[in-house]
């Protein structure tokens, strides 16, 4: 697989070089990384957009430090493509899929900007499911309508 610095310019794909993305955890062995706890919150948020992946490559990449190409359960892509997120200060990143397990398995702990922006990209995550003690199809949420609003 290819390293490069967290930060660093992207130019993996030739037709997106130029775009002004930086590369974010593209790792290797033989390369030092952060490591740091990841909010739970941005690990979802990635694991959410690694199924829906940009940048896909013809080949796929293989976890270096323990050769999981990420496939294990079928939950997790492969890392045959890029996560590409956008800061609220339009820094652009893109991270191979491959960074959900880095994250997960390693201890990786990417820059901040892109744990931020992935979490701003992601779908919201879908609510806890309603407990099984019987069928509520319309529940009114009253606590939203009662809550006196603020106004500006
Ligand atoms: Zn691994």
């Amino acid at each position: 697989m290819t390293w490069f610095e967290d930060l660093s310019p992207y130019t993996y794909l030739e037709q997106d070089r130029g775009e002004g993305m930086l590369n974010v955890g593209w790792l290797e062995p033989a390369h030092a990384y952060s490591i740091g706890t990841v909010p739970e919150e941005a690990t979802a948020a990635l694991a959410t957009l690694a199924l829906d992946p940009q940048g896909r490559t013809r080949g796929f990449h293989t976890c270096g430090f323990c050769g999981d190409a990420g496939g294990g359960s079928g939950q997790v892509p492969r890392g045959s493509a890029e996560i590409r997120v956008t800061g609220a200060d339009g820094t652009r990143y893109a991270a191979p899929t491959l960074v959900v397990h880095y994250v997960t398995s390693h201890g990786y702990l990417p820059p901040r900007g892109f744990l931020e922006a992935a979490v701003a990209a992601a779908p919201p995550q879908p609510t806890p499911a309603p407990t099984p003690d019987g069928p509520h199809p319309r529940r009114p949420c009253w606590r939203r309508l009662l809550r006196p609003g603020r106004v500006g």
